[in-house]
């Protein structure tokens, strides 16, 4: 199938899930559980795309692969994120299916998070199928494993007693969730510190889960329970599935009931008596099944947001990268390294780097001169098994397309002049061929350029300043002029604004650059941006000069 892949990792696990699926004799299953207990955030997507990846080299195989999504909609709410009404506070302990959505435009507070991040995984070409944990739950399929899980709940105490660290009362109060791992310990006030119980109702008269169980009988299955809130109730196991299984015992509970071959978790569940490893022991000891092949992945992080204002709160999202990035260009950022590995998610200026690095793989690409493993990375991302992604057809640098859209913001007319302009050999004379990055690249000057680095052109020249002009600075000016249209290309401005100076020395165009020129060259464009943008810098000078057109540049420099 490939000559040398050595290196590349989807590679590499998706041979070991093949060797798993044989070896067992069942499909090829890969899995990612999230809890939509907030905003989705970009380390939420790896928990996605490190499965998908690995499913979607499978299909390319010709295989057939199932990826599911586990909504953990039936966890309970937790804490209130930042930004939500504090009155919600009401709702912790019960499941965020159960829970208003904080707009109230959505069936339910799991709902409002869901829709975002459905969205975002449907540009990125993620195909997969969605399971509702509330569902799974209360419609009674898992009603079999939950009571295999009670009548085994010494076996799994017994497990759980050799990887405790915590005090068992504390430790069996509340799992963590998989993904929620600041998550505050929850205190309950169990009556017998002795019984452990893997099942935790939901109170039937306030619906949280601040329940201890109380009694409970393996041949009735009737489970009695206290509340925090001062309630108590009964139900039937066999009748009525109003609750779930703690977290350590959910997880394994799934991998057998979904025959699971491959998951990812963040690296925080891959250490020793993490819940992937107490869940490999209970998955063979009470579900009769068998741990999926395993990575850990490593962080996400974000940089550039920070300094964003007040209205950008907390971790972004990946339809926040979508803004700025297309499509494959987020795939990418997450396929090209291991999951071992943290990556980084630029919404900075290093976000132009980023598109730099991605536009020359393209062209190694083209050129034959990729390595394997940046070729693969690279196809990985423009397409999956099923279907290519949008690129855009002419894709110029983002970072001249931000300028521009910097100095023209959302005038069509001016930018198809400048991109005409920029593109002399081969003009672009429609804006749909520059399409997303344009408007990717204007998205980002809105959202993420610092004020004090947006351009604001003068409307008047500066006439004070003009009056100053020392003779030398007059002459250099009208150099410029002269000769502005005699090529009027990026390559030809760029020429004009360094040979200037030479000019004015005598000196021959392709005179190589010695300190003292340099430092004449960096005056005259310290003067030009000062008469053309008020400040010391600026976009590129060539850039800038296109964007501007002859007459106004005339209208500005001339003396
Ligand atoms: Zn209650």
């Amino acid at each position: 199938l490939a000559r040398e892949r050595h290196g590349d990792w989807v590679t590499e696990i998706a041979d070991r899930v093949v060797r798993e699926a044989e070896r067992r004799g069942g499909p090829l299953v890969v899995a990612s559980g999230i809890s939509p207990s907030g905003p989705i955030h970009l380390g939420n997507l790896r928990e996605v795309l490190v499965p998908h990846f690995v499913a979607d080299e499978l299909r390319r195989r010709g295989l057939e692969c199932r990826h599911v999504l586990s909504w953990d909609d039936y966890d309970r709410l937790r804490k209130v994120p930042a930004g939500v009404d504090p009155a919600f506070a009401e709702h912790i302990g019960r499941a965020l299916t159960d829970v208003p959505d904080p707009c109230g435009e959505h069936a339910s507070w799991s709902d409002h998070f869901k829709g975002p991040f459905r969205a975002a995984l449907d540009a990125l070409g993620v195909e997969l199928t969605e399971i509702s944990q509330t569902e799974q739950y209360t419609s009674g399929a898992y009603r079999e494993q939950i009571l295999l899980a009670m009548r085994n709940r010494q076996k799994i105490d017994d497990v759980l007693g050799r990887y405790r660290t915590l005090p068992k009362k504390k430790a069996a109060a509340d799992e963590p969730d998989r993904l929620d791992t600041d998550a505050q310990t929850l205190e309950t006030d169990a009556p017998d510190e002795d019984a452990y119980y893997p099942f935790k109702p939901y109170c039937q008269t306030c619906r949280r889960d601040t329940t201890t169980v109380t009694a409970w009988d393996d041949a009735s299955t009737a489970l009695e329970y206290t509340c925090s809130y001062g309630h108590a109730g009964s139900l039937r196991l066999n009748e009525d599935v109003a609750g779930k299984l703690v977290w350590k015992v959910d997880w394994p509970m799934r991998w057998a009931y979904e025959g699971v071959t491959f998951e990812s978790g963040g690296v925080d569940h891959s250490s020793p008596g993490s819940s992937f490893t107490v869940g490999g022991e209970l998955v063979r000891e009470v579900f009769g099944g068998l741990p999926p092949v395993y990575v850990g992945y490593s962080f996400v992080g974000a940089a550039g947001r920070a300094k964003m204002s007040g209205s950008v709160g907390g971790a972004p999202t990946p339809g926040d990268a979508l803004d700025i990035l297309e499509a494959p260009m987020l795939r990418w950022v997450y396929v090209r390294r291991r999951p071992n590995q943290a990556i980084t998610v630029a919404f900075d200026a290093e976000v132009g780097r980023l598109y730099d690095e991605w536009d020359a793989l393209a062209a190694r690409v083209a050129g034959g001169q990729a390595t394997e493993v940046s070729a693969l990375a690279r196809d990985r991302s423009v397409a999956t098994a099923g279907r290519t992604l949008p690129l855009t057809p002419r894709p110029l640098p983002f970072r001249t397309l931000a300028s521009v859209a910097d100095l023209v913001a959302g005038d069509d007319v001016q930018m198809l002049r400048i991109v005409k302009d920029l593109t002399p050999g081969d003009p672009v004379t429609d804006l749909d061929r520059i399409q997303p990055r344009l408007g990717l690249a204007r998205a980002w000057v809105a959202g993420y350029l610092p004020a004090e680095d947006r351009t604001q052109v003068r409307d008047e020249p500066d006439r004070k300043r003009m009056a100053s002009l020392s003779e030398p600075e007059r002459e250099a000016l009208t150099l410029l002029l002269e000769r502005l249209e005699l090529d009027w290309s990026l390559e030809g401005l760029s020429g004009l604004v360094y040979g200037v100076p030479k000019i004015q020395r005598g000196l021959p165009l392709d005179t190589p650059p010695t300190p003292e020129l340099k430092t004449a060259q960096r005056e005259f464009f310290a003067l030009l941006y000062e008469l053309l943008v008020g400040r010391d810098t600026g976009p590129r000078l060539p850039t800038l000069l296109l964007s501007l057109g002859p007459a106004r540049i005339r209208t500005l420099l001339t003396p």
